[in-house]
């Protein structure tokens, strides 16, 4: 644990840090300079923004396209002048640190205004300075009408093409968060919107089948959603639209293309400057943020961090952890002995009505880290009690560690009260919790908010169910050669209207009567809707000595990874 308030052994004694300057006054710089100045009332503390705004909301860009926050200096979290005023901090604008030496302790500052390049000495130095959108060399890509979003230039350059375009058709390239919160916020502009991902799902964090749930919505809705082919490249069309051409030979025509393909850490000063570099492609930090020279500080987009959950080296780039991070620094430059416990990675994003969250590992970023020892289960609840009009399903899934049921991760998809599921589940990881501890877990309820068993607690019990043996589960992705009869206990019209290949019908209040029709030897994997029919069923036929397993999540869980327009029976 971190000795909160103590110092750290590895400042030298006695010694106050005088000059400190940090590169990059966004999240991870402006809340370092912040906190540092709330430490340490003399020191001299200088931020270096190459951009002409310190301190801006990001996240808040996309909305500012779609005109939800009209007034562009709503996205002004802090001015310099408040920097000033308030802390007596110097914030220089248009100011590019182009170099460190390390040896003389000083940088190099190109004023991007009047051209002037000068040298400034530091005591400490901390480096925030983000992460850069991907933009690959493609043909055309240089075209106007082509746009990243970065800064509040970028999102103004956006809206004012927008206009003068009178723009009606979109392409947007990514289906990450940036790229469907885009998507959406062309949508309001009435534009229609065509979202090209090169990845088999759309929001990559998310495991696939759990992403399904968020192309299913997209497309019954307004956006054409194109998966599994990356953009080729660019022209301009006789009629001076841009023409966006696939690697598949797809060709879709746009007045306006936006490049969300995520983003790369700016570590070219780090680099140059002979700090390392990790293989993921950030600076490498301890758990002080200190990067190998004790001088000098590394915070936000730009640094790795341990992940919380797989221990791996990862890229988080969220301005959650930037702004931990930069506190972190600022302590410990400070001399307290303040630690940062790895990230995560918990977001959260919403578009067209629904919202996407997750917290920990997803199951591909576990089996990338080579760990086996896991379990994941489905549910469907409502977001609150099904008796209260209104309520709305989740789509969730929990990951958990099998021999002893540590939670490892969790994401969920709806309309209402997401957001609220996953951060409860995060704070458990962040305290080691297991899903016993979700199913105990004392959460709000009132008919209009959850319910008495919420969907906390119910993701806890059914995992909770698999750690103690009370009822095993079936592998989704192994039905194809399960060798096991698959039994479906829903009502015969349920059953009629859509069900697994191959799978038998016998309705959970005949089942009693209907023993004979089922294998002794062998196993048999059973679902329902959501997973709840079938869990009474495997109960009732595992005490009379069948063997069972329940696929979680049921039929809904089933159209997930297994989508109609696929290769039904073929799991992604
Ligand atoms: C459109 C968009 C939406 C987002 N939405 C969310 C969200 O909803 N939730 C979430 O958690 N995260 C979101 N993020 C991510 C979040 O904004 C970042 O994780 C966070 O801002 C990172 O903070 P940072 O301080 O590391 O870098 P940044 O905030 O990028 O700040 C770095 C600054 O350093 C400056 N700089 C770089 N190099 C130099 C140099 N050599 N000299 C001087 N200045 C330099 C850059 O100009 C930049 O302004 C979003 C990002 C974008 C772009």
């Amino acid at each position: 644990m971190p000795r909160i308030g103590g110092e750290d052994p590895r400042q030298p004694a006695g010694e106050k840090t005088k000059r400190v300057l940090i590169v990059g006054g966004v999240a991870g710089g402006a809340s370092c300079a912040a906190r540092l100045r709330r430490l340490d009332e003399r020191a001299t503390i200088v931020i270096f923004e190459r951009g002409p705004y310190v301190s801006f909301a990001s996240c808040g860009l996309p909305y500012f396209v779609g005109e939800i926050i009209p007034d562009e200096s709503k996205l002004l979290v802090a001015t310099p002048e408040l920097f000033r005023d308030w802390f007596r901090i110097e914030v220089r604008t248009r100011s590019e640190v182009t170099s460190i030496d390390r040896s003389r302790r000083e940088v190099e500052v190109h004023d991007l205004e009047s051209g002037r390049v000068y040298r400034e000495p530091y005591d400490a130095l901390v480096l925030a300075p983000g992460s850069a959108p991907v933009r690959p060399e493609l043909p055309g890509i240089e075209l106007p009408g082509i746009f990243t979003l970065r800064t509040i230039p970028d999102s103004r350059a956006i809206r004012e093409w927008l206009k003068r375009r009178k723009a009606r058709r979109a392409v947007v390239i990514g289906g990450g968060f940036i790229g469907l919160e885009m998507a959406e916020n062309l949508d309001v502009w009435g534009l229609e919107v065509t979202i090209v991902e090169k990845a088999d799902q759309l929001l990559p964090p998310l495991d696939a089948e759990m992403a399904e749930f968020v192309r299913d919505w997209l497309v019954t809705r307004t956006a054409r959603v194109h998966l599994g082919d990356g953009a080729a490249g660019f022209e301009r069309t006789e009629a001076g639209e841009l023409r966006v051409r696939t690697e598949a030979g797809a060709v879709f025509e746009a007045d306006v293309a936006i490049i969300a393909m995520g983003v790369t850490p700016e570590v070219g000063l780090a680099r140059e400057a002979g700090l390392e570099i990790g293989a993921r492609g950030g600076i490498r930090v301890d758990e002080s943020m200190r990067t190998g020279d004790e001088r000098i500080w590394a915070v936000g987009d730009a640094v790795e961090v341990r992940n919380a959950v797989t221990g791996e080296w990862d890229l988080v780039p969220l301005a959650g952890p930037a702004s931990r991070e930069g506190r972190i620094a600022a302590d410990t430059i400070r001399g307290r002995a303040s630690r940062f416990r790895g990230a995560q990675g918990t977001a959260v994003c919403g578009f067209f009505g629904l919202t996407a969250a997750l917290t920990g590992a997803s199951e591909k970023a576990l089996r990338q880290a080579g760990i086996e020892d896991y379990e994941a289960v489905y549910l469907h609840p409502g977001h609150h009690a099904t008796y209260y009009p209104g309520a709305k399903p989740i789509h969730m899934k929990l990951l958990f560690r099998k021999s002893d049921g540590l939670i490892l991760g969790a994401q969920a998809v709806g309309e209402e009260g997401v957001e609220r599921r996953i951060d409860v589940i995060a704070m458990a990881i962040q305290k080691g919790g297991t899903v016993f501890d979700l199913e105990e877990a004392e959460v709000c309820y009132a008919p209009q908010y959850g319910a008495a068993k919420d969907p906390v607690n119910l993701a806890g019990m059914l995992a909770a169910n698999a750690v103690k043996g009370d009822v095993a589960l079936a592998p989704w992705n192994g039905l194809a050669d399960a060798g096991a009869m698959l039994l479906d206990v829903r009502e015969a019209g349920e059953f009629a209207s859509g069900n697994i290949d191959g799978a038998v019908n016998i309705p959970l209040n005949e089942l009693r009567e209907r023993l004979d029709e089922l294998p002794r030897e062998g196993e048999i994997w059973v679902n329902c809707r959501v997973g709840r029919r079938s869990y009474f069923a495997c109960r009732l036929l595992s005490q009379r000595g069948f063997h069972v397993r329940n696929l979680s999540g049921g039929y809904h869980s089933y159209r997930a990874w297994y989508p109609d327009e696929r290769h039904p029976g073929q799991a992604k």
